[in-house]
């Protein structure tokens, strides 16, 4: 296990590379991981994560409360608490509001993971939890029910939350999660992502259950049948800094993604039709195709509604 000393050092690079690249605004996002003796350290409330410093981390008992030093956790941190208690071998959350991903989620999508890697690392889904004022027992609820199964799990209306085994995983299925978002965004005006076969989703899950040392419990939960066993690979975390320097906003699409987005997320039709609550939003997630459906109609009808105007 890291010590605390590297633990701070690693929670700092998360916070700033966070902040740079545009996954937090404000004094929005946190980071944490547990140290021995049931306490944990994380990053202090009303702080923008640019000015995440190692001696400005709070450090907390098992409840949440500040033990130690000047630095005050966040309201939020009973969400991490929520991981924490639920899995004895996530030792790193990482929240944040990738805009991305949080567009999905304010949306009141999930993600039905559709490139095969993604599979191994993340298991088939990136569910929405139900939306709950992100404090206390009351916030942590909708984590604890659906993280044992899940390294990743949209907040409805609010943003992302990763677990890991370290902090260099948590952060990289943070990344991962952003990635796919824009990703399906992008398809999004040329029909939406096409699902992977059934079949060899079982496989990718069955890879991932295999690899389940190394991506922690809720991979050895995964489902699928069997398959060949290859190991996982994962970065070594004492060679592991967050990549740098980020790209500019833009970079991905080269201007067009911002352009879809306005077009999905930002007209009136849309906007009204995703504030009602969907079932996904206070149950278990749809089917795959359902979502899928429903966010390839959005666009498709948004589109026409643009050209007959
Ligand atoms: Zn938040």
């Amino acid at each position: 296990m890291p010590t605390r000393a590297e633990l701070a050092r690693q929670i700092v690079a998360v916070s700033h590379a966070l902040h740079h690249r545009g996954w937090v605004a404000n004094h929005d996002g946190n980071v944490s991981a547990r140290l021995d003796g049931g306490r944990f350290l994380v990053t202090p409330t009303a702080i923008s994560k640019a000015d995440a410093s190692e001696g400005g981390l709070a450090v907390t008992d098992a409840s949440g409360k500040a033990v130690e030093g000047e630095g005050k956790p966040p309201s939020e941190f009973a969400l991490h608490l929520g991981a924490y208690a639920e899995r004895d071998d996530v030792l790193a959350v990482v929240h944040a509001h990738p805009p991305y991903a949080t567009a999905l989620a304010c949306a009141g999508k999930s993600i039905d993971v559709f490139l095969p890697e993604a599979i191994v690392s993340l298991g088939d889904a990136v569910p929405l939890a139900p939306f709950a004022i992100p404090s206390g027992e009351a916030g942590a609820a909708p984590i604890r029910a659906l993280i044992g199964r899940y390294d990743a799990l949209l907040l409805c209306r609010h943003g992302v939350i990763t677990v890991g085994p370290t902090l260099e995983l948590a952060m990289l299925r943070m990344e991962l999660v952003e990635h796919l978002a824009c990703i399906l965004t992008l398809a999004l005006p040329h029909g939406g992502v096409q699902p992977l076969p059934a079949d060899v989703i079982a496989k990718l899950l069955a890879k991932r259950r295999a690899a389940s040392g190394l991506l922690g419990a809720a991979a050895a939960l995964a489902g699928g049948g069997a398959a060949p066993i290859e190991e996982a690979s994962t970065p070594s975390p004492t060679a592991w800094t967050p990549a740098g320097p980020p790209p500019a906003r833009d970079a991905w699409s080269g201007g067009e993604t911002e352009a879809a987005c306005s077009v999905v997320y930002g007209a009136p039709g849309v906007a009204s039709a995703a504030s009602t609550p969907s079932p996904a939003s206070s149950a278990a997630p749809a089917a795959p195709a359902d979502r899928n459906e429903s966010l390839t109609d959005a666009v498709q009808a948004e589109i026409a509604r643009l050209l007959q105007s």
